[in-house]
């Protein structure tokens, strides 16, 4: 259920923002993300942003080094 005090909710676990502040366009609000291309997505809190299971985007600007290279696992 949203919460329609507020104006905006994150699109991953619907939490408003407490802010409240009408922000116009929705790409300036501070959880508002774009894609790879720039093109907006939704609004996501930072914690939603950085789960990929809520935040099914491209995000190539934000390099995530966890995913380069070779991993080491000396129990495999
Ligand atoms: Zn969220």
């Amino acid at each position: 259920m949203l919460d329609n005090d507020y104006l905006y909710h994150c699109r991953g676990c619907e939490k408003p923002d407490k802010d409240n502040q009408r922000v116009s366009p929705i790409s300036y609000h501070m959880w508002a993300r774009a894609d790879a291309y720039g093109i907006y997505t939704g609004l996501y809190c930072d914690k939603c942003y950085d789960d990929k299971e809520k935040y099914t985007y491209r995000k190539d600007n934000y390099y995530d080094p966890a995913y380069a290279g070779e991993r080491m696992n000396p129990d495999e």
